[in-house]
């Protein structure tokens, strides 16, 4: 199984990365007395080109998540279209002018946060004829600007994209930098909770295991399987 595109040392890397982080999701998802196949890594590939993620590809790994329309737009379909069974998760902010090729592009989108945004992901979706389910983004802090609408906002929100006919799935958090993340993380499954919502998107590199424990069904790690983004 040589893959021309991807050179044995860069392939081993990768391996080692990807193996180093699915054992830590075991050991925190036995910790929680989870099934680790109830979580999963997605791999955020951001800054990084086709000779990073195919190595990746290589070793086993399918699911991807991107933090801005044009640059998945840029890499992503030739890719795709070599690994059909490559799914795409757009996890950064976006911007309503950009829904119609982030629901071409995208399976699931982690950034819904705004009644704004739901009207152009609905309309989007119904031209598309595609529906990629959605988590809705809340700032935990109840801070605007950063993405994420706020807890006191979320009842309505949610209310929106049912309404629109969005397939909501859960909820997503980043959580505030530099400070102890897993009462966040605990106030975000509580808030899914609350909604009736099963999804929890929470975890990235340096909190991953913390968020397994914590109930995380889907976690965004790009450093620790890329290495640093220079
Ligand atoms: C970049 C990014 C990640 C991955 O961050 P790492 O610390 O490199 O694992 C996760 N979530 C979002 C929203 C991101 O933008």
């Amino acid at each position: 199984m040589t893959d021309p595109a991807c050179p044995d040392n860069e392939r081993v890397d990768a391996a080692a990365r990807l193996a180093d982080v699915r054992a830590q999701i075991a050991r925190a998802a036995a910790d929680a007395r989870r099934h680790a196949d109830d979580v999963t890594l997605i791999a955020v590939s951001k800054t990084h080109g086709a000779d990073a993620i195919v190595p990746l590809i290589a070793a086993g790994q399918r699911v991807f998540g991107e933090n801005r329309v044009q640059e998945a737009e840029a890499k992503w379909p030739e890719l795709r279209a070599a690994y059909p069974d490559i799914r795409l998760h757009m996890v950064g902010q976006l911007q309503s002018n950009k829904a119609d090729e982030a629901v071409r592009l995208f399976d699931c989108i982690h950034s819904l946060d705004r009644p704004s945004l739901v009207a152009a992901l609905a309309r989007a979706m119904d031209r598309a004829g595609r529906r990629p389910d959605c988590f809705l983004q809340v700032n935990l802090e109840g801070a605007s600007g950063k993405g994420g609408c706020s807890p006191a906002a979320l009842h309505a929100l949610l209310g929106d994209a049912r309404a629109a006919d969005i397939p909501v799935i859960g909820l997503m958090t980043v959580p505030p930098l530099d400070r102890e993340p897993a009462p966040w993380f605990a106030l975000l499954a509580k808030l899914a909770d609350d909604h009736g919502l099963t999804g929890l998107s929470m975890g990235m590199s340096g909190d991953y295991p913390t968020a397994v424990r914590l109930g995380a069904t889907h976690i965004r790690v790009g450093t620790a399987l890329f290495g640093s983004r220079g």
